[in-house]
């Protein structure tokens, strides 16, 4: 079967489309409104999700979670558009975008580990009802070189427009206004590298040397090890976590692809290429970022302020700048200040010293706050972090330290439970543009699930662990499956809101 909505990309393909309808707006051009503001902000999130109306009944009126999910991811923030938008190169397909990718959303959702699981589920009658295909047991909708093939060739630029639209709306319903720290929204960046593997590998690989013992002679060989190493953009609050984009660190030969010079980079590299499509895409939007030790340097620094961005930077090394000059400063000096946090059961003395400027690379002045804890038991610990920019130093200390250990959400939040619950820490497949699509794709429906847990259902964050959460409700939506009783009409609603 063959349909329009999200058929390939062929220019044949929407030619005939084109010629009815007004040609579209560009996402970053000025929308015609007239506000002045870029179409993607104005007018674009302003679009009704009137094709919400055109849920069947049994899911609108449902009080199960999957129902309710589906009903917010729809009506909020407008499902079958962001999904229908997506586009991939294939030439003349049999099946569209929209239901291979359709599938992959509702496999992520379910956290389904690989893509023969997901060909598995495509032969469930529920599964099929649930991305709208004609109910057939043990007829599979498709098979996995299918979805293969989209993941290959799946826009990546149209994923990562789907994760950002899905930010604009939940800023226009006011889900980020009260869940900052001190009125600072913060960033936390970070590398990832879910997997490695010493025989599976692709062209975009990063490689590395590494020593194993053989297990039949028992010498210490070297063995290429193969990995990908990622920098993720999370933005980290009181009350929930959200993805903004991810960035690969990339290997020799990509970098040759774009011309560059053939060797693999490093993580800073991507991370200032991260931080600069943040800029291009979130501007003021972002107010600050926090960073672990790897990016106190100066020209993170320097990019930051370039930007008009504050940065919270953990420091290790006492033998660099500019935790060295603080360390001097504070010889033999009493805290500054004591506070006990009941919350936590903790107290806490801080040593806080501003306006350093011994940084050979970075012209600004650094405040540097040193905080040591004592919990209830007698453990101390020390944490040293680095604030630079204007409004991100005049930060209290007690506010302050809350956003450096805010990071630990990327691990936790992020990392932790994306390699333990999300199955990312194997490879769907390993392609250079799959593993990205595979990403960016289980990352917008992170982002749902988080705005539905902790928005919509408004589940607390604390005391329990955040993943327990989700995973009980993830369970729920799975079993919510067995109860559809009639094909979701995704086709209609994804030709409704395409206009
Ligand atoms: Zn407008
Ligand atoms: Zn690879």
């Amino acid at each position: 079967m063959k349909t329009l909505v999200g058929g390939s990309s062929a220019p044949g393909a929407s030619r005939e489309r084109d010629e009815i309808r007004p040609q579209p707006v560009g996402r970053n051009e000025p929308c015609p409104c007239g506000s002045g503001s870029k179409y993607k902000k104005c007018c674009l999130l302003r679009e009704r999700c009137e094709t919400a109306s055109l849920l069947p009944a049994w899911v609108i009126n449902s009080s199960r979670k999957l129902h309710l999910f589906l009903k917010y991811a729809t009506q909020v923030f407008g499902l079958p558009r962001l999904l229908g938008g997506l586009r991939d190169g294939r030439r003349d397909p049999t099946y569209s975008t929209f239901e291979v990718v359709n599938s992959l959303f509702h496999a992520a959702l379910f956290r389904r580990p690989s893509i023969n699981a997901t060909e598995g589920d495509l032969k469930h009658e529920d599964f099929q009802k649930l991305i709208g295909r004609k109910p057939s047991q043990g007829v599979k909708a498709f098979s996995a070189e299918v979805i293969s093939n989209v993941l290959d060739k799946l826009d990546l630029d149209g994923l990562r427009n789907g994760i950002e639209d899905v930010i604009w709306r939940a800023e226009r319903n006011k889900v980020f206004r009260g869940g900052s720290y001190g009125a600072l929204r913060c960033v936390a960046l970070d590398g990832w590298e879910p997997s490695c593997s010493y025989d599976r590998h692709c062209s975009h690989c990063l490689t590395r040397e590494v020593s194993v013992k053989n297990p039949t002679t028992g010498e210490v060989e070297k063995r290429t090890q193969y990995y990908h190493r990622y920098v993720v953009a999370m933005l980290v609050g009181p009350v929930l976590d959200v993805v903004l984009d991810i960035e690969p660190v990339l290997n020799a030969e990509a970098r040759r692809d774009l011309g560059e010079d053939a060797h693999h980079e490093g993580e800073l590299t991507a991370a200032h290429r991260l931080i600069d499509r943040l800029h291009d895409t979130y501007a003021t939007f972002i107010d600050a970022f926090v960073l672990d030790a790897l990016y106190a340097n100066g020209p993170v620094m320097t990019k930051l302020d370039e930007y008009g961005y504050g940065g919270f930077i953990v420091l290790k090394k006492s033998d660099n700048e500019p935790l060295k000059d603080a360390l001097a400063l504070w010889e033999g000096k009493d805290p500054c200040q004591r506070i006990y946090d009941d919350e936590k059961k903790e107290s806490v003395e801080f040593w806080d010293v501003d306006g350093i400027d011994t940084l050979d690379t970075y012209k600004g002045k650094v405040r540097v706050i040193r905080a040591v804890i004592t919990k209830k038991n007698g453990t101390r610990k020390t944490w040293c972090f680095a604030i630079v920019g204007k409004r991100a130093q005049k930060a209290s200390r007690r506010t302050a330290f809350k956003i450096v250990r805010s990071r630990w959400h990327i691990e936790n939040t992020g990392f932790g439970q994306w390699v333990k619950y999300w199955n990312l820490g194997r490879v769907y497949r390993h392609t250079p543009n799959a593993i990205m699509a595979i990403l960016l794709l289980w990352m917008l429906v992170f982002n749902l699930l988080q705005l539905f847990v902790y928005r919509r259902l408004k589940r607390p964050r604390k005391p329990k662990d955040p993943c327990d959460t989700i995973i009980g409700i993830v369970a729920e939506m799975f079993r919510d499956v067995a109860t559809i009783s009639d094909r979701i009409p995704w086709e209609v609603l994804a030709h409704a809101a395409m206009g």
